[in-house]
């Protein structure tokens, strides 16, 4: 069964809201075996498909729904956005926003940065979100063109859950990354992002755009690279899984 790293639910504030589930993958507890040992959750890194669907089925389950009904991504580096109405695998974006029930939002990375997004809309129901974000989408500002997504569609209190990525200090990058990382964000962000020479904080840039526009943040895991008893990290092993993070809301539990 596989180990979430950590879960929870955004409690209902306002009138419209359901209670929306989240929870945070590492490696631990999953059916992959060998370099993908053992929450893999990608089909397209070459593990076995019968134990990825069995991970991607603990994964649902963690945030109380069916496999089928998970939203999953290709993700490209971009800054596009697919608006989800029903599940399956979308290509070419690097988030995605959802107001539907029961559907699973699905983000994953081995380095980059997972994580979601959820925004009360008061009387309407909430709208969540999953984002795919490295340091390519640090530069295309996906992250930012999330959040200007969900505030165009009504949401003022946004919070968001920030999942395990490789540090700065594990990820150095030849010179031309960080000037554009630099010349992309506003200073405090580039700053923090390119805070250890030579290298680029992905995870320390995304938490600096989303509290530029106000998000609170929970971060969960520590650096991919320097744990990988517990997290998988395209950096060190090259062929490896990848854990990621998964939104839901649901419509009835409040009658349950
Ligand atoms: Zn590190």
């Amino acid at each position: 069964m596989l180990l979430p790293l950590a879960n929870g639910v955004f409690a209902p504030v306002a009138p419209g809201d359901r209670p929306v589930f989240w929870a945070v993958t590492g490696r631990l507890g999953g059916h992959s075996v060998g370099e993908f040992s053992e929450a893999n959750i990608a089909q397209h890194v070459g593990d076995n498909s019968n134990s990825v669907a069995r991970n991607l089925e603990d994964l649902a389950g963690l945030v109380q729904i069916r496999r089928r009904n998970l939203a999953l991504m290709d993700p490209q580096h971009g800054n596009l956005i697919a608006r989800v109405t029903t599940p399956g695998i979308f290509h070419g974006v690097d988030s995605l926003v959802s107001e539907q029930s029961d559907v699973g939002l699905v983000a994953m990375g081995a380095d980059c940065v997972p994580l979601i997004l959820y925004g009360s809309r008061g009387d309407k129901k909430p709208i969540i979100s999953a984002v795919h974000c490295g340091w390519k989408g640090l530069v295309a500002g996906v992250v930012t063109a999330t959040i200007t997504e969900l505030r165009m569609q009504g949401a003022s209190e946004i919070q968001s859950v920030v999942g395990p990525a490789i540090c700065g200090s594990c990820y150095s990058v030849a010179p031309y990354r960080r000037e554009l990382v630099r010349t992309s964000n506003p200073k405090g962000v580039s700053a923090v992002a390119l805070a250890v020479p030579g290298g680029i904080d992905v995870r320390g840039g995304v938490l600096s755009q989303l509290a530029l526009e106000g998000v609170n943040s929970i971060v969960v895991g520590g650096c991919t690279y320097e744990n990988p008893e517990t997290l998988f990290s395209y950096r060190r092993d090259g062929q490896t899984g990848r854990q990621g993070i998964i939104i839901a809301m649901r419509e009835d539990r409040g009658q349950s």
